[in-house]
Order: structure tokens, then sequence, then C-alpha cells
């Protein structure tokens, strides 16, 4: 039996090392097609490139940075903390399938959301995998800091402290935006606080409206790491990368003249208050989900403003960075210098496997995709991690692309 399915591997291995090399050497920007906004956003046309107030964005974040004192879930860690010097894992997701009937209804989208999204129990058997390898989530601005030389600031790697034996893992979950075409197609849509102001999901279905703590990324990993302390190191969750054009975490902030925008904009900032004070964190995704390495310096630059005027005054400073579609630019071009003048000092790409590198005040770090392609045509390249074979739900995924698995 075992053998057989041995086999079976080594012929898919084979078949697949063609696709994984076309897809490894292609641009990025056709494996992550499946984000682009649907409608194509007109940065730098309609916006002014401008600077926002550093005062303004200070106040902001008083409104939503005082830490909750009612909940303070950091516990001292009072374990023996060691040097350490391996590798670090940074995974990522997209918004989980939680309605997989609307995800997987034979429409033109439903072959995108197989390859780059995950279900429910897919992530839980992620988590509880990376636990058992005794894992542990770590703030990711925990790998950089920033010492003064004179009159400058210089970005350093620094060096980690953690529990014995255990090995850092980052997650972040791209797009937690709940953009329409997510939505019709199986995601939740937003995030809210129930009457006890703990986050749940929001989700408006056939049936009606659904309040939910078990169909979504965040939720399942707060009770994950309620249930196992030591999945965590200091409370630390994920890292949450937002786009701006469809407004944010489900709430159309993006709509500034629009009548709901300061409503919109109020149950907004309490939802990223909580979700703080649980252990996440926020990056830039970019305001209109555009390729870094494509557009225009003059482009990214207004992108990079207006995520800041829109974006940035509502989850408040972020040093981090995660490129759309897993593009990247590299440090002797002129983008990778506006990046890090606009804050940006951890720059996230994608690849195959834990990577890190340090550039003139920028930590650059790739991420690791975790998705359907992921999950069953990659089997190999995440054993490190989990099996993945183990993890599939074989009966939530339409049969046609699990084929090859099954044999
Ligand atoms: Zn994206």
């Amino acid at each position: 039996m075992y053998q057989k399915e041995q086999r079976i591997l080594q012929k898919i291995t084979s078949v697949f090392l063609l696709a994984v090399i076309i897809l490894s050497t292609s641009s990025c920007t056709s494996i992550f097609d499946i984000l682009k906004p649907s409608s194509e956003v007109q940065v730098g046309q309609d916006i002014e490139i401008e600077v926002i107030e550093e005062q303004e964005i200070q106040r902001e974040n008083l409104k939503t940075d005082d830490q909750g004192e009612e909940e303070d879930i950091k516990q001292e860690d009072t374990q023996n903390l060691v040097p350490y010097s391996g590798p670090v894992q940074h995974i990522f997701f997209h918004p989980l399938i939680a309605y997989p009937k609307l995800t997987f209804d034979g429409d033109a989208q439903e072959r995108g959301f197989n390859d780059y999204f995950v279900t429910i129990d897919e992530f839980k058997g992620v988590i509880q995998s990376l636990y058992e390898k005794d894992y542990i989530l770590i703030d990711i601005n925990m790998l950089i800091e920033e010492r003064e030389e004179g009159d400058k600031k210089i970005i350093e790697r620094s060096k980690l402290m953690l529990p014995e034996g255990k090995k850092p893992l980052i997650i972040s979950i791209d797009d937690m935006n709940y953009y329409d075409y997510m939505r019709e197609n199986g995601t939740i849509y937003k995030l809210v606080l129930d009457d006890e102001g703990k986050v749940a999901t929001y989700s408006l279905t056939a049936d009606g409206e659904e309040l939910s703590y078990d169909n979504e990324i965040i939720p399942i990993l707060d009770r994950f790491v309620e249930a196992h302390p030591d999945f965590s190191f200091n409370g630390a969750k994920g890292v949450i990368a937002l786009t701006g054009y469809e407004g944010v975490l489900g709430y159309r902030t993006n709509d500034l003249d629009s009548p709901k925008y300061s409503k919109e904009r109020e149950s907004v900032l309490a939802v990223i208050k909580k979700l703080k004070e649980m252990g996440w964190t926020f990056a830039s995704h970019g305001y209109g989900h555009r390729d870094a390495a494509k557009i225009s310096l003059d482009k990214l630059i207004a992108d990079t403003n207006k995520w800041r005027k829109e974006v940035g005054s509502l989850v408040g400073p972020t040093k981090v960075y995660i490129y759309p579609y897993g593009s990247r630019v590299l440090p002797d071009d002129p983008k990778f210098q506006a990046l890090v003048d606009a804050g940006f000092n951890i720059l996230c790409a994608v690849g195959s496997q834990a990577y890190e590198k340090m550039g003139p005040n920028a930590l650059m770090q790739d991420r690791r995709h975790i998705d359907g392609i992921g999950l069953i045509q990659q089997r190999d390249r995440f054993l490190d991690l989990f099996d993945s074979y183990k993890l599939i739900d074989y009966d939530v995924r339409p049969k046609k692309y699990l084929q090859d698995i099954k044999g």
C-alpha cells in the first residue's frame, strides 16, 4: 500500500516538476491573477502625490493604539530564552473558503479559488501540524531593530531570543479586505465585534445573516492560541495585509463621500483596536494591488501615499510591505528606496523556501504560499511543515482538481 503510494507520488512529482519550473520562472502576475482588482484602479490619475501630515497620522493612532488594559493577553515569558539563528518561516494565506458551495459552483473563478485559497479544515490542519513541529508565532517586527548612527537611523536584523526548542513562525493573510468578488465566491463578509467585544465574522448567506467564530483565520487562530499558549511568543498572532481600493476588513472605507463613511470608519476602528490587543499587526499590500516591479516609480509613490492616507490612517503606522502578486523590487531599483522612504523596513515577497536578506535599511523576506497549488501539487516542498496529503479537504474540493492525488 505504502509502496504503491510512493510510486504514485514519484509519478506525480515528475509530472509536476515541469509545472513547478514553469510556475516559478513565469511572471508572478499570472500565478496571482485571481487577486487583481476586478476593475482597474486608476491610481496616479486622480490622486495627487501628497505627504500626509505626520500629525494627522499621530492623531489617528491615538484612537487605535492605546492598549486595552482590560484584557492583557501578552503573558510574561519567563521561559528559558535562547538565541535563535536558524531560518524564520513566513507562510501566508488568503481569507478562508468559508462557504464552499459558493466557491465550487463551476463558475469562471472556481479554479482560481481552488488554486489560491484553502478551506477551514485545511487551515486547522496546517496550524496543528506546525504546533506539533514546535513552531511558535512571533511578531514580524521583532526581526529588525533601529540603531542611531550620528543623526542617521540604521535598520539592522535583530538577534532573536526564543523559548528553547521553538522555531519562529510568521503567518500573514493577504487581501483581508473581503472584496465583492471574494464574498460572491464564499469568503465571509467582514470582521465584527460581538456583544462581548470579541472578534467574530459576519456573513450574509442564502439562509440569512450569520455570526461565526469558526470560519476565518483570525478567530480560529485566536482560539487555538488560547488553547495552546505556547504556540505564540508574547501573544503574537499574524500579519494582516491590506489593500485599500475596496476598503478594509469588509468595511468600504474607500468611499470617502458615502453617507455611510463615518459609520464604516467608526466600526472598523473598533475592530482594528481589538485585533491589535489580540496580537495582530498590519501591513501594506499596496492601495490598488499594483505590481511594484511593473508600475512606474511615480505610480508606486502615489499608490503608497494613498494607502497611508486611507488605510494607514485606520491601522496606524507599519514597517511591513507585502508586495502584491508576490512581486519584488531590488535595492538597486529607485522603487526600493521609495518604499524605505515611505517607512517600510520589512519587504515581503513570495518564494519556495524560507529566505531573508538585509538590504539598505530594509529586510527582504520571502513567504511560502499555503494554498491549493501548494497542498495539491507541491506536497514534497512543504513536508518540513506538514504532509499536505493528510490535510487536503477531499470532501470539499471538487474531484476534478484532485485526480492526480487519488491516482
Ligand atoms: Zn494580494
